[in-house]
């Protein structure tokens, strides 16, 4: 752990451990694949990333890597992952983005595959409502900066990207509603295909039903809420209690 940590960096770190528990006890790991990066206060012009070959769950004060907007590696010894383009180009495209998120999560990946729009069937969708892009170049790793940018296009100005046949990558102004984002994203999906395999789906609710439901779920205290449950429960459980 660099000496020049502030308490708030600090925290940060230790929040993105507890982000990577919390995301592996939901589901959201695939082996040690899947990566979560945060923003380094002030006008740094790095971010904190998970290293590779760890799953989520492992990551450490001393794995933690300090990454800059090229991909490169400025504090840290452990190895970087091919996909740190997906996060440095969304840093660079997304002022207001502080948090990254990329994971393979099952129905998501299914989602995405059917080609088929995400649809409001259910609550968690509200908060995906009009809110999603598509990123369809390729089913390979984002290895590069230039397919880095290309995931920071496809997501725009939402608040998650489906790479097709591939994975999420999910953004937010905390790890809280990061975290929660892809939780979320993925009970949406999962909703999604067991309507949509089941056919013949009900109409959604008007637009303006569904557009209040997703102001009241986007609030910030509610993802604190839900993520500070989850962090209770991972702790909960390493306890033995
Ligand atoms: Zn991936």
């Amino acid at each position: 752990m660099p000496d020049s940590d502030s308490k708030q960096n600090l925290d940060i770190k230790q929040n993105m451990i507890l982000a990577g528990k919390v995301l592996v006890a939901e589901g959201q790991d695939d082996f040690t694949r899947g990566h979560i990066s945060f923003r380094v206060p002030g006008a740094s012009g790095l971010f904190y990333m998970k290293p590779h070959s760890v799953g989520l769950d492992e990551i450490t004060l001393d794995n933690i890597l300090t990454i800059d907007m090229d991909g490169k590696v400025v504090a840290g010894t452990a190895k970087r992952h091919s996909e740190v383009f997906i996060h440095s180009e969304i840093y660079k495209a997304r002022a207001d983005v502080h948090c990254v998120l990329h994971t393979h999560p099952t129905y998501a990946v299914a989602l995405s595959s059917s080609g088929r729009p995400l649809r409001c069937y259910s609550q968690p969708s509200a908060l995906f409502y009009e809110d999603v892009g598509v990123y369809t170049d390729t089913i390979n790793l984002i290895r590069s900066a230039e397919m880095g940018a290309g995931v920071a296009r496809a997501l725009g100005p939402h608040r998650a990207v489906l790479l097709k046949n591939h994975g999420v990558v999910v953004t937010g102004a905390s790890i809280a509603e990061t975290v929660i984002g892809a939780i979320m994203l993925e009970n949406a999906a999962q909703v999604q295909m067991i309507v949509e395999a089941a056919g013949d789906p009900a109409p959604e609710f008007p637009r303006a039903d569904i557009e209040k439901l997703k102001h009241d779920i986007s609030r910030p205290e509610q993802f604190a809420i839900n993520y500070d449950y989850l962090v209770r429960r991972v702790k909960r459980r390493e306890a033995g209690t």
